[in-house]
């Protein structure tokens, strides 16, 4: 739970961050005082997402967490996107979300609301703060529909016979967020016959459900935005393509122009380059050149030995084969924000062994520190994090902070607890991993400590004791306490 009573005064001190657009560090200064509007890239919910999904979707909530820390109203939106994601992030080919329904052969909702829910459990055990809005792109067709109608108004959108592509060439700064040349693209990739695009780098706004679309089953009228329920080849129906879902969702909720956007390095090129043309070339006013997003931020990947974790690679691990490895998701959660984000994670065992580990000492140490009452008497630790945070989320730098603290108070016992107190709400209010938590038990474990429990009660002490050998053997170790046996990892 987010305790504003420890928030301090926004712009206290100035957090600088690194901005894609610019390629540079920056001091972040909202568009309004004391307000952030942030727009954060979330799941297209056809399978569970995998760890690197979630250490994007972190770097965002540690940002929240920490403009909330520092006092500022944040207003997050966070999209689910149920509709129009076409494989490779490409204009052709299929729906992500379709594919899946026919291999499983369930309604393109169906397979949406399963995954949808797999991700929110997933989000509610790393502890993740609420957004501000979570929207669907599927009910936000007719706002998408708007913008569409804008572009076209304005020239920079045509139709073809398969689709409405958005022409890049009206929009002069393209290419501006990713480094691309018009010309490189143009060489780089071709355009498939059904298409007729003008450029090869026209993106889709809207696919018509007609050629390789026809079997696409989640289909809206155009211009009405209304559910459709027909099937096969119809070209007076469609549905949005993905980069436009972003660009309406934001806009929905925060307005024309936001402060922060964030997502995964492989978003910057094609998706967030799209979103920036069809949101600045449909501000109402035309003349409008304010930028619709002014940082933009992005998380390096996560590489499972030398390459990247990705689903087409299937090298992916899910937050249940994390657990089922005896871990908790807030040793995840520690371990993916224990290094800094724009620095790719090498993920092994060892690395969340040790982070587990690190996790546990500052959690049992800042328990002790909660226990006692008192006011902070020295800020200096409080002043070295906020500046290490402040710095583009300097992480590391930020625990090691933590640990400095840590063991400065175990040195000087006569000051500790009340000197820690306030950092360290602090510290918990932004990492969001130091709450303590039941002890995440294997099946195997838990039916010897129930065997255990039951020796106990029989006063059978000699098969109590070899239980819990056998529980040690399994890597746990077992306390007796008035409550009962309390199970610890060793
Ligand atoms: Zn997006």
């Amino acid at each position: 739970m987010y305790d504003a009573s420890i928030a301090s005064s926004p712009q206290s001190s100035a957090l600088h961050l690194y901005n894609t657009l610019t390629k540079r560090e920056e001091e972040f200064v909202p568009l309004e005082k004391g307000v952030v509007k942030m727009y954060t890239c979330g799941p297209t919910v056809y399978g569970r997402p995998h760890i690197g999904n979630y250490s994007s979707f972190l770097m965002a909530d540690l940002l929240a967490r920490w403009l909330k820390v520092k006092g500022y109203d944040v207003r997050q939106v966070k999209n689910i996107t149920d509709v129009g994601h076409l494989v490779a992030d490409a204009d052709h080919g299929e729906d992500k979300i379709q594919k899946q329904a026919e291999r499983e052969k369930i309604d393109p909702l169906d397979v949406a609301r399963k995954y949808t829910e797999e991700y929110l459990e997933d989000e509610a055990a790393l502890r993740f703060l609420e957004p501000f809005a979570r929207p669907r792109a599927t009910e936000t067709v007719k706002e998408m529909i708007a913008i569409i109608q804008t572009l076209i108004k304005g020239g920079h959108a045509y139709e073809t016979e398969d689709g409405i592509y958005f022409d890049v060439n009206t929009f002069s700064s393209y290419g501006q967020l990713s480094g691309n040349t018009l010309e490189n693209l143009a060489s780089g990739s071709r355009i498939s016959i059904d298409e007729k695009k003008r450029h090869p780098a026209d993106f889709a706004l809207w696919k018509k459900c007609v050629g390789p679309n026809a079997r696409h089953l989640l289909r809206w009228s155009f211009p009405a935005g209304e559910r459709v329920n027909s099937t096969g080849e119809d070209s007076s129906v469609g549905f949005p393509g993905w980069h436009i879902e972003c660009s309406a969702m934001s806009r929905k909720f925060l307005g024309e122009h936001i402060d922060i956007h964030t997502g995964g390095e492989d978003n910057i090129f094609p998706h967030h380059e799209c979103e920036i043309a069809q949101s600045e070339s449909s501000c109402l006013d035309p003349g409008d050149r304010a930028p619709f997003a002014r940082y933009w931020l992005h998380r390096r990947f996560i590489d499972m030995g030398d390459v990247k974790m990705s689903k087409s690679l299937g090298n992916v691990l899910t937050l249940p084969d994390i657990v089922a490895k005896g871990f908790s998701p807030l040793d995840l959660r520690y371990y993916l924000l224990s290094v800094h984000y724009r620095t790719n994670l090498k993920f092994t065992e060892k690395g969340l062994e040790d982070a587990r580990k690190a996790r546990r000492k500052i959690t049992e140490w800042m328990e002790e520190v909660s226990a006692g009452d008192g006011e902070d008497k020295d800020e200096e630790f409080s002043r070295e994090f906020d500046a290490a945070m402040d710095n583009d989320l300097n992480t590391p730098a930020a625990l090691a902070v933590v640990f400095t603290a840590m063991n400065a108070s175990r040195s000087k016992p006569s000051t500790f607890p009340q000197v820690y107190r306030k950092f360290v709400d602090r510290v918990r209010q932004t990492f969001g991993c130091f709450e303590p938590e039941e002890e995440i038990v294997p099946p195997e474990v838990k039916a010897l400590l129930i065997e255990r429990e039951a020796a106990r009660v029989k006063k059978d002490f000699s098969a109590s004791d070899s239980l819990r050998m056998e529980i040690e053997a399994l890597g746990y170790s077992v306390k007796d306490t008035p409550a009962g046996q309390k199970i610890q990892r060793i």
